[in-house]
């Protein structure tokens, strides 16, 4: 499984991206930066998107993506929450932000076609069994775990404060990508918030290794650039407490999983 990290951060500027994460070039996890980030043909090759809730940093690839498919004449398989689906449906596509793609050109064949992602149901999307997860943001949110055919699997939080999923028994990651948005100073506010600090995801992993006995390689994404160096410094801290593997992730990241 090769895992792309197209955007890493929760601010964008010429060298920061909003949270896009491509696996084998099919399967987009959210899709913030997606259409900025990729040549048309890869646009082109991705079968499905995963998005993990509404906000507008993790789905504003969705406007370019869609309005290409239509010229096209392809369709945008997007997979969430029924909140998550009614929210982008009444506030972009809805023919006053964004034409409404859902029925363009045609109810049959539309540009953008949602399905309802529900909570621990494994689901097959394109060849990868997918398991969304509930985790504590400001609107509702899940994450997913998507495992490929030959067993791999990499496991994408979004947006998430404290609190990560106590049943992790369908849970068995390679590679953990987590939201670590802000730096410690902000760990009192981490549930407020909606995001993590290296120091609230310190307890989480002891947590998931209790579990599971083990601690996947793990990367953190969504980072506010104005606190990335406490964060990086921070995260360091993390890793030699709990002789784990962490790193920041950043665009153009790829890791093989
Ligand atoms: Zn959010
Ligand atoms: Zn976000």
């Amino acid at each position: 499984m090769k895992v792309q990290i197209l955007g890493a951060h929760g601010l964008e500027s010429e060298r920061t991206r909003f949270v896009s994460i491509l696996v084998d070039g099919v399967l987009a996890l959210d899709s913030g930066a997606f259409a900025s980030s990729l040549p048309f043909p890869a646009q082109e090759k991705v079968k499905a998107v995963l998005l993990t809730h509404s906000h507008a940093d993790h789905i504003m690839g969705l406007v370019s993506l869609c309005m290409h498919a239509y010229l096209i004449g392809t369709t945008v398989e997007v997979y969430a929450l029924k909140d998550t689906i009614d929210a982008i449906t009444t506030h972009v596509f809805n023919g006053i932000i964004h034409p409404k793609f859902t029925e363009m050109p045609s109810s049959e064949k539309p540009a953008l076609r949602f399905h309802i992602v529900e909570v621990y149901k494994p689901r097959n999307i394109d060849g990868y069994s997918s398991l969304a997860f509930p985790v504590y943001h400001t609107v509702p949110s899940v994450g997913y775990q998507v495992t490929s055919e030959d067993g791999k699997s990499v496991l994408y939080t979004g947006d998430t404060g404290p609190g990560l999923p106590s049943r992790w028994e369908d849970i068995h990651p390679d590679l953990l990508i987590l939201d670590c948005g802000v730096s410690n100073r902000y760990s009192t506010q981490g549930s407020k918030l909606g995001h993590m600090t290296p120091e609230l995801l310190k307890p989480e992993l002891v947590e998931f290794r209790r579990q599971k006995g083990y601690i996947p390689r793990v990367v953190l994404v969504h980072m506010a650039p104005p606190f990335e160096s406490e964060i990086k410094e921070e995260a360091a801290e993390v890793t030699k407490e709990l002789d784990a593997k962490i790193d920041l992730g950043y665009e153009g990241m790829e890791i093989e999983v």
